[in-house]
């Protein structure tokens, strides 16, 4: 028997215990919650939640990114795989009803604290079992908003300090059919950037605009050309696209021309050259309009987010370890949608995967940041699998030097 088998066989004896063990945590796990969705905390202020899961988990973290915690358990020294669960809460007023239904006008619509209970259950299940690599456990607060957490989470250097070489996350879905898992190799989610465009010119009278230099004829202009630049920038087998979310110019007024119009868009790509090439021709959109009708134009952009990229290898023996723990690989769950998780990405070989939920009362499941999203306690055991045959996963990589 080579080596590389013998560390499979054992990491199946693993996976066995582990979700056993699972089962018995699953009642306080589900309480836990319940808790924690009672009592949500908004992005930057999720110290109450931080407390309350490092409490449950019962280990010893150290604080990061302000209101973040890491910690490890298993081996203390060598490599190790980090399993991420996000903080915050949504501004959002809960409808669901639920007898432990947020009331302070925040919730948890996009299934966190279904991610924070699961965690907290793996990690508390494998308290008596032997590890062959560290577990890291990352609790990261601003997922939603800006600056990302997880950016500040890999800034601080904690990722190296704890031997971090694989890391994974999971992520609750309405669109994933319930007791499936999506992952897949490769691209999933897109960089997202902010565009902010102001265009200046020279009100005047709505009669005379051959005297004015009129923002939003300009504006209007570079808001059509934005799908074209893209079109004709980065070839169609790639996702990208630019979408206005927001133009506003002047008063409420039909004569009188305004100085300034201002436009607000995000970009979507897929591939960092295109990004950047993006970025570029929007610049020069922007200020070749504005010269074409006489005006002077700013563009700000505002990087988020960086491309989520499955790491192959790491998918390919997780998707392996999904199926021995009974569950089903289905379709990779591939959008322009953005995720911070995808810093942890730029920095060691990363997994984030989807899993599918129910949600009681509904044929289909509202969708994320909903009111009435709230998935049923099954995903809690769902995610937790999911994130035990990453851990399983990113061990076997180490071992196989695949890192
Ligand atoms: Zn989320």
């Amino acid at each position: 028997m080579t080596t590389v088998q013998h560390a499979i066989d054992t990491l199946e004896d693993l996976r066995r215990d582990w979700l056993s063990a699972l089962h018995a945590e699953l009642p306080d796990a589900i309480a836990l919650r319940h808790r924690l969705h009672a009592q949500p905390r908004l992005s930057g202020d999720e110290e109450d939640t931080a407390a309350t899961i490092e409490h449950a988990l019962g280990i010893s973290m150290e604080r990061l990114a302000d209101t973040g915690r890491i910690g490890r358990v298993g081996p203390s020294e060598g490599p190790s795989v980090l399993l991420r669960a996000e903080l915050d809460a949504l501004p959002v007023t809960e409808a669901t009803g639920a007898p432990y239904a947020a009331t302070n006008g925040a919730m948890h619509a996009c299934g966190h604290d279904v991610h924070q209970a699961a965690l907290v259950a793996v990690v508390r299940a494998c308290r008596t079992l032997s590890l062959p690599v560290g577990l890291v456990v990352l609790l990261q607060p601003r997922e939603e908003t800006y600056p990302s957490g997880a950016r500040d989470a890999v800034q601080s250097g904690a990722l190296t300090r704890y031997g971090v070489a694989a890391a994974a996350g999971a992520h609750v879905h309405p669109t994933v059919p319930a007791g499936t898992v999506a992952t897949g190799a490769g691209v999933v989610n897109a960089a997202a950037d902010e565009v902010e465009i102001l265009v200046t010119g020279r009100g005047g009278h709505g009669a005379y605009p051959h005297r004015a230099a009129d923002p939003i004829a300009a504006a209007a202009h570079i808001v059509l050309a934005l799908p074209e630049l893209v079109r004709r920038t980065v070839s169609p087998m790639r996702p990208a696209t630019v979408s206005v979310g927001h133009v506003q110019s002047g008063q409420p007024s039909a004569n009188v021309l305004p100085d300034q119009a201002r436009i607000l868009a995000t970009m979507r790509t897929t591939d960092a050259q295109d990004r950047s090439d993006v970025q570029d021709q929007v610049r020069l959109l922007a200020s070749s309009q504005a010269e074409a009708f006489g005006l002077t134009s700013t563009v700000t952009i505002t990087a988020g987010e960086p491309v989520l990229y499955n790491h192959p290898a790491l998918v390919e023996r997780m998707d392996d370890w999904l199926v021995r723990s009974g569950i089903d690989v289905t379709e990779p769950m591939r959008s322009l949608g953005a995720d911070d998780f995808s810093f942890f990405g730029e920095v060691v070989p990363a997994v984030m995967s989807f899993v599918g939920v129910t949600v009681a009362g509904h044929d289909e499941a509202p969708e994320l940041h909903h009111p009435r999203f709230l998935p049923d306690d099954d995903a809690i055991l769902d995610v937790a699998t999911t994130l035990v045959a990453a851990y399983l996963a990113g061990a076997e990589i180490i071992h196989l030097g695949l890192t």
